[in-house]
C-alpha cells in the first residue's frame, strides 16, 4: 500500500519558481504535485523538463491538470477541434515534465441529451488519443474527472463508460464532486466503497493502480458544486476519516490531490489522519 499526498497547484505560502516545489512538497512530507495548466498550457519544454527531473530526485509524482476550456461534446465543430488541440497539447507538456496522468474534465451536456453528449464527447477523444500515439507521446494517461455540477458531463456512470470504450484513459475520482453533484451523498466508509468498487469491477488495475483521487470539504446548491471548504470546516464534506479507514483496509495505492482552499496543508492533515490510522491498526507503509 502507498498513498502519496499532494495539492492542486503552487503551494499556499510558497512563492519560489514552480520548478522548487518538489523539494518544498518533499520537506513537508508530501510526495505528489498536480500542476494546474487550468488557464492553458503555458510551460515551456525546457521549464517542464526542469520540473520533471525535480520531481523525481524528491520523489514527487507529478500529474497535470489540463485546461478548464476543454469541451469534447460541443455542438460546435470548432470548439471540439480546438478541445482536442487543447489535451493534447497538455499530454505533449504531461510527457516533458514525465507526469504520468492529465487530467480533465469532458465537457458540457449543452443541448444535447446526456447520452448524445456522451457519445459526441467519447468519440471526440477517441481521436485525441490518436492524435497523442502519431505524435508518440509517451508515458501518459489521461484522466476523466468525475464532475461536479450537474450540467457537466463527469458522473461517476459516465466516466466509466468513457474509460471503458477510449485507450488510455484511466478514472479521476473526485469525490466533493461526487458528494456535491448528489447533494451530499457521501457519508460513511460503505459509501466510498460502493465507489471504489465499481471503479475496479468495472476498469480493473489502470483504475486502481493508483487510485487518483481529488479530496476538499465542498459547499454545494442544486446545481452540485459551488465552493471548496478546508479540512476544518466540519460542517461540510465529505468527511475524509472513513476513505483514510477504507483505503487502510483495502490495502489500496492511491494518490490524494488536495483541492482544498489551503492545498498542501490540507494534504498534511489528511496524512497525518491516514497515518495515525495505520499506526493504530499496526499497518506498516
Ligand atoms: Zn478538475
Amino acid at each position: 500500500m502507498r498513498v502519496r499526498f499532494g495539492p492542486a497547484g503552487r503551494p499556499v505560502n510558497y512563492r519560489g519558481s514552480t520548478i522548487g516545489v518538489p523539494a518544498y512538497l518533499r520537506a513537508k512530507g508530501l510526495d505528489a504535485f498536480e500542476y494546474q495548466a487550468v488557464r492553458g498550457v503555458r510551460i515551456s519544454e525546457s521549464d517542464a523538463r526542469a520540473l520533471g527531473q525535480a520531481a523525481r530526485q524528491y520523489d514527487v509524482l507529478l500529474s497535470l491538470h489540463a485546461p478548464y476550456a476543454i469541451n469534447l461534446a460541443s455542438e460546435k465543430v470548432e470548439t471540439i477541434e480546438a478541445s482536442i488541440n487543447r489535451l493534447v497539447t497538455a499530454a505533449r507538456a504531461a510527457s516533458w515534465m514525465g507526469a504520468y496522468l492529465v487530467v480533465f474534465h469532458p465537457g458540457y451536456y449543452g443541448k444535447r441529451s446526456t447520452a448524445e453528449a456522451v457519445r459526441v464527447c467519447i468519440e471526440s477523444l477517441k481521436r485525441a488519443v490518436e492524435l497523442v500515439k502519431q505524435e508518440n507521446i509517451k508515458g501518459i494517461l489521461l484522466g476523466p474527472e468525475t464532475t461536479g455540477k450537474t450540467s457537466q458531463i463527469g458522473s461517476l456512470d459516465e466516466v466509466i463508460e468513457i474509460c471503458r470504450s477510449v485507450d488510455l484513459c484511466k478514472p479521476v475520482i473526485d469525490f466533493a464532486h461526487i458528494h456535491a453533484r448528489y447533494q451530499g451523498i457521501i457519508r460513511t466508509k460503505d459509501d466510498y466503497l460502493k465507489i471504489i468498487d465499481r471503479v475496479e469491477k468495472e476498469l480493473g488495475d489502470i483504475a486502481i493502480k493508483p487510485l487518483h483521487i481529488h479530496f476538499t470539504h465542498v459547499d454545494f446548491g442544486k446545481g452540485g458544486e459551488r465552493e471548496h471548504r478546508t479540512l476544518d470546516e466540519k460542517d461540510y464534506g465529505p468527511p475524509f476519516e472513513p476513505l483514510a479507514e477504507l483505503l487502510i483496509e483495502l490495502g489500496l495505492d492511491a494518490v490524494i490531490i488536495s483541492e482544498s482552499p489551503v492545498l498542501d496543508e490540507d494534504a498534511v492533515k489528511m496524512k497525518k489522519i491516514l497515518e495515525e490510522k495505520m499506526k493504530s491498526r499496526g499497518v506498516s507503509s
